[in-house]
């Protein structure tokens, strides 16, 4: 059993080197999961140099050890999105992250995959809340079928992908490192402010400052207390399972639960957050035995896998009272980036670039897609 570690990691981990003394870049990125390589890929498309570091290494966080739902939209569902944003706006987020996942594509051949998702539904509250998405959905042209299958009944949104989302950061790590910009692992911001980020081994000087952290976003940076809460999310894995044939990423219980089988036939399943949601909202990221039970029983009752679980993790990511991302610059020169409400594959990617071009003056229109 491998505790803590992610279903994700084949043990091919690019060791990065640390910050050893000082160093300048135009701006500096801290954190190196989806959403900081995102940036800093942006950063050195549009010519700027780069430095990013992070606390351990590439993906670290909950970039490499989330169950690898790549949907489109943010934590809200459309539905629910319109009603907080309204139509075109909830429609124009929807937009960007598709464009989002079609740019992680090509970043990262081969991590990711359309198999479609399917929300599941437990409940008749569920059920009107399906038909609620659905009817939005159609009124908007989107994809989504109804679905009624062995699995259960919901619904069925064709052509949303399900990634790798360690082999992912991995990948983009190597490219953005290609392109010229420096990272550094082991490397924990100690002190951030306009023009420095100061590390144990060395201060980068800078001229702007983005700080690309989703878990524990508000311990890094106290003035986002109160706008942010980290949260401890779970997840377990399996050797392959043949005995199941799961075609695409499901969620269950208003997506409390979640689970894909990846293409070598291994399950990861995630959730159980609301059946211990008091001691979820800790900056810890161990896994812990009451989640755990519950994931167990959901893979062994409801799914029928009978392999053998080989891995266990957690991961903190923090949410926002909205369900919007945080963008902001919360000190003179220091952007910050997170609180994805435990969707942020996609979206946090794309404020990864917003963040880019505003920190550098620049217009996002993601930025002003969730302005609050
Ligand atoms: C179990 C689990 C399942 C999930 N499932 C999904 C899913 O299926 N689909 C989805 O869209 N989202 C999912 N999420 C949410 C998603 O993983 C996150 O929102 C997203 O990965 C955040 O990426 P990030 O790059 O913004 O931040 P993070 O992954 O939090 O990366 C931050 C990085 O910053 C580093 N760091 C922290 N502090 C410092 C410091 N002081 N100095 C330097 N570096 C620092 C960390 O080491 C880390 O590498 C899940 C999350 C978890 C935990």
């Amino acid at each position: 059993m491998h505790t803590n570690l992610p279903l994700w990691d084949d043990g091919r981990s690019q060791p990065l080197p640390t910050l050893d003394g000082d160093t300048t870049a135009d701006v500096c990125v801290v954190g190196l999961g989806g959403s900081g390589l995102s940036c800093i890929d942006e950063l050195r498309a549009m010519g700027r140099s780069v430095v990013g570091i992070d606390a351990v290494g590439v993906a670290a966080g909950a970039a490499g050890r989330n169950g690898g739902l790549l949907l489109p939209g943010t934590a809200d569902y459309h539905h629910d999105a319109v009603r907080l944003l309204g139509r075109a706006r909830a429609l124009r987020l929807h937009e960007l992250t598709l464009e989002e996942t079609r740019r992680i594509d090509a970043q990262a051949p081969g991590t990711v995959r359309y198999p479609g998702s399917i929300r599941l539904s437990a409940s008749p509250d569920e059920d009107a809340d399906c038909d609620a998405h659905f009817a939005t959905m159609r009124a908007d042209g989107l994809p989504v079928e109804r679905y009624d299958g062995p699995f259960g009944h919901g619904l069925f949104f064709p052509g949303d992908a399900a990634f790798n989302p360690l082999a992912r950061c991995r990948a983009l790590a190597v490219s953005v490192q290609a392109n010229g910009a420096r990272l550094f692992g082991a490397s924990p911001a100690t002190h951030i402010a306009r023009g420095s980020v100061v590390t144990p081994g060395g201060t980068v000087r800078c001229e702007r400052v983005i700080v690309a952290v989703d878990g524990r976003l508000e311990v890094i940076l106290p003035e986002l207390r109160g706008t942010v809460r980290t949260a401890r999310l779970q997840m377990l894995g399996t050797a392959p399972a043949p005995e199941v044939s799961i075609p695409c990423p499901m969620s269950y219980r208003y997506g409390f639960d979640y689970w894909q089988q990846t293409p070598e036939g291994c399950v990861a399943l995630g959730g159980g957050r609301d059946i211990a949601m008091d001691e979820s909202w800790s900056t810890a990221a161990e896994q812990t035995d009451v989640v755990q039970s519950h994931l167990e029983r959901v893979l062994r009752e409801q799914l029928g896998v009978r392999a053998a679980i080989t891995h266990r993790w957690a991961a903190s990511v923090s949410y926002t009272e909205t369900g919007l991302p945080v963008f902001a610059e919360v000190r003179p020169g220091v952007w910050a980036i997170g609180g994805y409400s435990g969707t942020g594959n996609a979206v946090g990617a794309l404020c990864g670039r917003g963040a880019a071009r505003v920190a550098c003056g620049e217009r996002s229109e993601l930025a002003e897609l969730i302005r609050r």
